[in-house]
């Protein structure tokens, strides 16, 4: 049998938990995403008759590289990460305005800069330039989730709010690959801060039914975060009234403010 490369997709690879793997794939090659456990990516690789020949990092958390030695083992490939991170294993480091030819696929990615979560944390972007006919896609790891957003393990709500505006400012029609199925927890607190938002129940009554068959609630896109995650939406005075009248906001904050005491409250509820 002979394979030959068709358009781009992504196929989900969920692992341990709640996180989900991503290979960007034509039929023939595959980069992994965060391969934070060697055996799902490898498996998935020779269910799909795929020979990986990338690797892309966001940041350093163990179950975002994890896998890597095992894959290199297997699969002598270039690593792309983030150059201020710490990641051993990266042999191409990247940052802001770094843009990636990914081996093996018809891919350009654009790398944005989105510290917050961890100190060097990126994201990865597919935008027109390289790519005329594809679909917006993020990479975006651990800093924006289905209705919410990373921990502050490293950076200030000063950089996680900036990286926050920075993915928000992405074409609404981007898909949000992120790392981790949190939607449906994230979407109740959604609720509890924002509790009049149509948008919200619309989508907290789609993705419950999602999750209830076990589809993944991920990639959203980012007109439904817009629409709907309380990190984005700092300035809506819904969400402000909410934080103040539960005594974690005093009136005329700041939105970086108000992203970290929705931040802190999250962290909580
Ligand atoms: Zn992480």
């Amino acid at each position: 049998m002979t394979n030959s490369p068709s358009s781009l997709a992504v196929l989900t690879v969920p692992a341990f938990k709640d996180n989900y793997l991503w290979l960007i794939h034509d039929g023939l090659h595959a980069a992994a995403v965060d391969p934070g456990d060697a055996q799902p990516i490898l498996d998935a690789l020779r269910a799909n008759g795929l020979t990986l020949t990338a690797i892309l990092l966001t940041h350093h958390h163990a179950d975002h590289i994890g896998g890597v030695p095992q894959l290199l083992a297997e699969y002598n490939v270039p690593v792309f990460g983030p150059r201020n991170d710490g990641i051993a294993e990266v042999t191409h480091p990247l940052s802001e305005g770094d843009r990636v030819q990914v081996p093996g696929l018809a891919l350009e990615l654009a790398v944005l800069d989105v510290p917050g979560h961890t100190r060097g944390h990126i994201a990865y972007f597919r935008d027109e330039q390289g790519n005329p006919s594809g679909t917006h896609w993020l990479f975006c790891g651990d800093t924006l989730f289905g209705a919410g957003c990373g921990r502050l393990f490293e950076g200030t709500p000063e950089q996680m709010a900036a990286s926050l505006a920075k993915l928000a400012a992405l074409p609404d029609d981007t898909l949000v690959f992120c790392a981790h199925e949190y939607t449906l927890s994230n979407l109740r607190f959604a609720e509890a801060v924002e509790p009049g938002n149509q948008a919200l129940q619309l989508r907290l009554a789609a993705d419950s039914k999602a999750r209830g068959t076990n589809l993944p609630t991920i990639p959203s896109n980012i007109a439904i975060e817009k629409a709907t995650n309380p990190f984005l939406r700092t300035t809506e005075p819904g969400i402000v009234a909410s934080l103040v009248a539960a005594g974690r906001l005093q009136p005329g904050a700041t939105p970086v403010a108000v992203f970290a005491a929705l931040r802190e409250w999250k962290n909580v509820f």
